[in-house]
Order: C-alpha cells, then sequence, then structure tokens
C-alpha cells in the first residue's frame, strides 16, 4: 500500500512519466499522463506499467484477427502481437466429418439461455451456439461454405452513415483474399487469384442436380452467387484447398508466421482491456497465459477481433456498454454504448427432411470405405472433402418478401444427406436436439438415403442481445437470441412461406427423377395441429428452428448520432481512441452471407484502414 501511495505520488507529479524501454528485450512502459490533481482517483494509476510493448496487439485470430496479422505485418517496421486463447488446431483436415469438431477443445460451447416457445426440440431448451476457439477462431470448426453477401446488403450498410462499406467499395477486398480455383459457373471478373484464400468447388453427389434443376424450373436461374447477382442457385463455393479444410490461421498465419515482426501466441487469455481513464485511449491489455497474468503495451493501437460474443464482452468489461448493465455489475462506466444489443442472427429451419431409394447422396458408409479415404489423403478429392454435406444454395424471394427489388429473403441451403446421416450421434447432437424429437422425426431416415432442404431468414426482424453473468472475464455471457418475437410476425410468415416454397420445389420434375419423398413423420408436441396445415408448420419452427451461427451487430457500425451504433466506419470505438473492433461484431444487421467471408472482408478493409491513419499505404 505504501509503495502504492508512493508510486500514486510520484507519477501525479510527473506530467509526462516514461520509464526505460529496451527495445532488445522488449520491455517497457507506457506514458502516463497527469493532468487532473484529483488525489482519490490518482491511488489507482490512470495507466498501468505494462512489461511489453508492440506497436499492434490483435485479440482473437478468428476469421478476421487472421487476415489482420498477416496484414499489419506486411509493414517490416510494425511489431504486432496476437493474442489467441485458443490451440493451433490438429487433425481438423476432413470437411465431411466437420460436425465432429463441436465436440473437440476448439468450440467454446455456449447455449442460448432458455426462451419461451423457442428451441423446443433442444435438450432443456437450450440451443447450442457454438464459436470457435482456435488459431483460426470459428472458421476451424465452421462448414467452409464461401459467401460474401449481396450488393443491396452493403448498399444498405453504407447508406447507414458508413461511407467506405457499399459493394463497390468493400469488392476490392474480398477479391484481394482470395485465391480461387473455382470452375463452376463461376464469373471470374469477381473473383481473386493472388490472395491467401484458396476457394474451391464443393463436392457434388447426383442428388444436387434435383435442388438446382427443379429451382430452374421454377425460374431461378444459375449463378455466380459471389458476382453481384441476387435471386440464383448454384453449387456450392467453398474454402478449401485441394479437398482439405482451409481455415484463417492455415489459409493467412500459417504462410506468415515466420515473419520477425509478427508474434502469435496461443492460449493466451485476454481478461482486460487497458484504457487510460483520463485520456480515454486504450494502451494494451491484460492477459493470461498459463496461469500467469501478464500486462502488454500498444503504443499504436488495440484491435479486438475476439468475434461476436469475445469482443462485446472485453468492451464490456472495461466499462464500455450500455450504463444500466454495467451500474448492475459494478463496473465503473467508461463510455455508454450499446454494446451486445442489436444481435442478429439466421434463424434457419431443420424440418424439411426427404428420402431417395436411389444411392444419389451422401451415406455413412463412404466414411469407412478405404478407397474414399486414400482418395481424399492422397487426391484431395471424392464424397469426403464434403463441406458436412452442404452442396448448393439458392437465394429466393418468398411471397412474403417486403425486401426491395431482387433483393432475397430466404437462403435454400442444400445438404446432400440429413441428420440421420451418422444415425443420431454427432450431428444432431451439434444441435442439442433430444433423443425423443430425433428418433420420431429423422431416425426412419436411417435406413434411406436422405436429403435436406434448409431455409435461412436472411433479414430477421427480431433482434436478440448478450450481456454479461459477472465482471469475471471467465464467465461465460449470457445469450438471448430473441428469435421470432418481432412485433409484425414477419420472421415466422417469412419462414412459413419458405417452407411453402421448398414444398412446390419437391413437386419438381428434377426431383420425381429421383423419387425423393417428403419426410412426413410428425413432430412430437406439434401434432395436435393438423398435419401441413401452417399452424403446424408455425409450431414446427418453434421446435427445430435452429442459429447457423452467423450471429453479428454486438458492436454495431453506425455514426455516433446512431444511438445503437458502438464503431464508427473506420472500426473505432466511438469515445475511446486507440482501439478498434474488427470481426463479426461490427456488421450491422444480419447479411445475406454465411459470416466467414464477411469477416475476412472486415479483416482486409481493418488493416487499411490501419495503414491508413498512420501512413503506411
Ligand atoms: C458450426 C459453425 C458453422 C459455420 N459455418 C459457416 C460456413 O460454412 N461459412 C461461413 O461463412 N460461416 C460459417 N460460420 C460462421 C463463421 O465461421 C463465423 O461467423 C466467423 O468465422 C466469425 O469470425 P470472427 O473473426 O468474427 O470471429 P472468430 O472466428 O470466432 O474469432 C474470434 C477469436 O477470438 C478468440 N477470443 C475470444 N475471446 C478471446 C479472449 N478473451 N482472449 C483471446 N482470444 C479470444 C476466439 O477464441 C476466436 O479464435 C459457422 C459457424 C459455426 C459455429
Amino acid at each position: 500500500m505504501i509503495f502504492k501511495i508512493l508510486f500514486s505520488i510520484l507519477i501525479i507529479h510527473t506530467p509526462n512519466f516514461q520509464t526505460t524501454y529496451d527495445i532488445e528485450n522488449n520491455i517497457g512502459h507506457h506514458i502516463y499522463k497527469r493532468d487532473n490533481f484529483d488525489w482519490l482517483n490518482h491511488l489507482k494509476p490512470a495507466q498501468e506499467a505494462v512489461s511489453e510493448i508492440y506497436d499492434f496487439i490483435i485479440v482473437g485470430a478468428g476469421s478476421a484477427g487472421s487476415v489482420i496479422a498477416n496484414r499489419l505485418s506486411e509493414v517490416h517496421d510494425w511489431k504486432i502481437l496476437v493474442l489467441e486463447v485458443g490451440e493451433e488446431e490438429k487433425y481438423t483436415e476432413m470437411p465431411l466429418t466437420v460436425s465432429l469438431l463441436q465436440f473437440t477443445k476448439y468450440n467454446w460451447r455456449y447455449f442460448m439461455e432458455r426462451q419461451p416457445g423457442i428451441a423446443l426440440a433442444c435438450e432443456n431448451q437450450r440451443m447450442p451456439w457454438p464459436k470457435g476457439k482456435a488459431l483460426g477462431g470459428t472458421s476451424v470448426i465452421n462448414y467452409m461454405i464461401y459467401t460474401r453477401g449481396q450488393r443491396f446488403d452493403f448498399d444498405k450498410w453504407a447508406a447507414q452513415g458508413n461511407p467506405g462499406w457499399s459493394y463497390k467499395d468493400i469488392l476490392p477486398y474480398y477479391i484481394k483474399s482470395e485465391n480461387t480455383a473455382l470452375k463452376n459457373n463461376v464469373d471470374y471478373r469477381y473473383h481473386g487469384v493472388q490472395g491467401y484464400l484458396r476457394t474451391e468447388d464443393a463436392y457434388q453427389s447426383e442428388i444436387s442436380n434435383a435442388f438446382i434443376n427443379g429451382l430452374n424450373e421454377l425460374e431461378i436461374p444459375i449463378v455466380d452467387y459471389n458476382a453481384n447477382k441476387s435471386l440464383g442457385v448454384s453449387t456450392i463455393q467453398g474454402t478449401t484447398s485441394e479437398g482439405k479444410r482451409l481455415s484463417a490461421a492455415r489459409a493467412f498465419l500459417h504462410s506468415v508466421n515466420h515473419r520477425p515482426n509478427l508474434r502469435i501466441l496461443t492460449e493466451a487469455f485476454v481478461t482486460k482491456l487497458l484504457i487510460n481513464r483520463e485520456t480515454k485511449e486504450a494502451y494494451g491489455v491484460e492477459y493470461e497465459r498459463f496461469g500467469v497474468s501478464n500486462r502488454v503495451g500498444a503504443s499504436k493501437e488495440v484491435i479486438l477481433s475476439a468475434g461476436t460474443f469475445g469482443s462485446p464482452q472485453l468492451l464490456i468489461l472495461a466499462g464500455i456498454g450500455p450504463k444500466e448493465h454495467l451500474e448492475e455489475l459494478g463496473i465503473p462506466v467508461l463510455k455508454n454504448l450499446q454494446v451486445g444489443r442489436n444481435l442478429q442472427d439466421h434463424f434457419a429451419f431443420l424440418g424439411l427432411s426427404f428420402s431417395t431409394n436411389q444411392y444419389v447422396t451422401h451415406h455413412f458408409s463412404q466414411l469407412l470405405n478405404p478407397y474414399n479415404i486414400l482418395n481424399f489423403y492422397i487426391n484431395g478429392m471424392g464424397p469426403l472433402t464434403g463441406l458436412g454435406g452442404a452442396q448448393a444454395i439458392a437465394y429466393i424471394k418468398t411471397s412474403q418478401s417486403k425486401e426491395p427489388a431482387d433483393d432475397p429473403d430466404i437462403e435454400l441451403l442444400f445438404i446432400g444427406t440429413s441428420l440421420a446421416f451418422d444415425f443420431g450421434l454427432v450431428i444432431r447432437r451439434g444441435m442439442g436436439i433430444t433423443d425423443k424429437i430425433y428418433n420420431a422425426v429423422f431416425g426412419p431416415l436411417e435406413k434411406t438415403y436422405s436429403l435436406m432442404i434448409i431455409p435461412l431468414l436472411l433479414h430477421p426482424k427480431s433482434k436478440g442481445y448478450l450481456k454479461l453473468r459477472s465482471k469475471d472475464p471467465h464467465d461465460y455471457p449470457l445469450f438471448y437470441g430473441n428469435y421470432l418475437t418481432d412485433s409484425g410476425n414477419e420472421d415466422i410468415d417469412t419462414l412459413l412461406a419458405s417452407i411453402r416454397y421448398v414444398q412446390r420445389l419437391a413437386q419438381t420434375k428434377a426431383f420425381a427423377k429421383f423419387n425423393v419423398t417428403f419426410n412426413t413423420n410428425p413432430v412430437p408436441g406439434c401434432e395436435r395441429h393438423k398435419f401441413d396445415s401452417d399452424p403446424y408448420w408455425k409450431c414446427c419452427l418453434r421446435f427445430l428452428g435452429q442459429t447457423l451461427h452467423h450471429q453479428v451487430g454486438t458492436v454495431k457500425m453506425g455514426p455516433s448520432e446512431d444511438p445503437e451504433a458502438v464503431v464508427n466506419n473506420e472500426l473505432q470505438v466511438h469515445g475511446i481512441g486507440r482501439l478498434r473492433v474488427a470481426d463479426c461484431s461490427v456488421i450491422p444487421f444480419a447479411i445475406a452471407a454465411h459470416t466467414s467471408a464477411p469477416a475476412m472482408m472486415v479483416g482486409e478493409k481493418a488493416a487499411d484502414l490501419i495503414k491508413t491513419t498512420w501512413n503506411k499505404q
């Protein structure tokens, strides 16, 4: 205590105090600025000593953070530190077995809180909300589907007071990242060949023709869905390299981790952002590694890329969040901003499965076939390269759509198998589906060849939120999806319309060619409604509606006049200096894309913005 008081007196009387910085050993302290002589306050320094100083600290090496680390370390005289709590991935190469990854240490294993009338098919009515905890973040456990979002999304994003984020502005970043090997329906004007991220055509089994040709019958054209097209259908573009999973870390970090100015620490859990209470500038972070707590400084900026859940958690812990929530937690308010609110997600429906009597789908036996295994490991080809069964995507507009022009309101994701693929052992458990529901609805499909079409609500009107359980950084936040709660019932009506659309699709000649039969096993709990009536399907949506893990918006981008905004169009936290957020959390609303490629785009753009700020373009 005496030491603390003496230390406080010393720094109070030293307006610009800086201890020595040992560049050789990379040990130093940050600058303390003292203008205001408030004695009580100064017993606690506004800024704490740090042991090492880098130019930039990146928190989280996920889809966005990996890109930023790569691009910033291109500047030789910048020293970059990346702190990632997860480990480097091992044995994750095989795309078809992706669902297993949710049961590894690479998943945080978050769950949504129990909410009325939703996740009724889930154990304890709690929907799993997996997120990646590894070098590479969620790209280590995701389904590798490469989608960018539609022109409408980005033009709306920019029009909300975010110059620089229109389609025209962001397209170059997608192209910059990419090194394409796509061949199916590809419009090369929209794809890159010099980036780090390999994109390849997803494995197709014969049954995907039913989906694509069936949609053609419904006048949906075949397009390159990543090439400024709105409505259309296509085989999936995936982030694989020679058929193997390609996480953001494998794409963006492995090739550059020899750079002497880039230091990547895995198993480093950031517990606190260090922000000078007087200048309101970030100057470092505190992190735990192997049981030891450390403080490191950033002489230029701290960049938060801890994802849609991790970034808001760290902001709130630092006193940047909704005032009433901070007070409830006993955290002094540094800046009253709506962190954690505006959580948006694509709600999807798992209740549309089919069977066929033809062996034209993915089937469990493929995993046991030695030829397939050799073909995968030697040639990077064959069914084991399948993206967890996902084969094709369509963007459609339902009869309920209120979206402008050709802006789709639903994505149809075609899976060349179903939850019955692994006899209920893994996939459905990753979704938390109970034995009772699985056995009744999907169990009978185990004896057939099965397929699924998953409609995804692209622009949900319902908004969720997250808040902290406590001020202990180790405690998981509390998550509330608030699915299907919009006052106008637009979300449930649009999903119902998508079910009717899929039923029409199932009537096409293309489906008949494969003897595809709709799975009519009723969902237990919904039998009280007449099968196939609107109330029946609305009930099913509350049982088998699920996240596809595209949560965004908890650190919303927007101008300072926007009461929900947390960062500006340059990703800087409003009212706080030297602190940017760059990951899915800044995406202001749910866009028509699975969110890994958009996170990478945010990463590319963040790196450019940072280079511009510090004159290194
Ligand atoms: C099962 C699943 C399937 C998916 N499938 C697809 C798909 O096919 N295609 C697609 O485009 N998207 C998919 N997504 C979504 C997509 O992968 C993610 O939205 C995207 O990767 C998020 O990128 P990010 O950079 O925002 O965050 P992340 O990639 O999640 O990175 C955040 C990183 O920060 C780390 N971190 C968090 N807190 C701390 C801390 N305090 N200290 C240190 N490190 C910390 C985390 O461990 C993590 O590595 C899927 C998601 C899931 C869960």
